[in-house]
């Protein structure tokens, strides 16, 4: 009984381990092309979006 105990564990891990990279702040960024806009400063903002957890963040060029 132990040995599938322990052949499931590392299943669960490898699940959580994505949600876990992000939640560390190491998300898979990837820059959305198509959604570029402007700041208050006028400076051309690139989004980014996590392909991970889907969350988002910009960058000024
Ligand atoms: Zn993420």
């Amino acid at each position: 009984m132990t040995n599938v105990i322990a052949f499931k564990k590392p299943k669960r891990s490898q699940q959580h381990k994505g949600k876990f990279l992000c939640q560390q702040g190491h998300h898979r960024w990837k820059v959305d092309q198509q959604q570029h806009f402007h700041s208050k400063q006028g400076k051309l903002l690139t989004l980014y979006r996590c392909q991970r957890c889907g969350i988002t963040k910009t960058k000024a060029l």
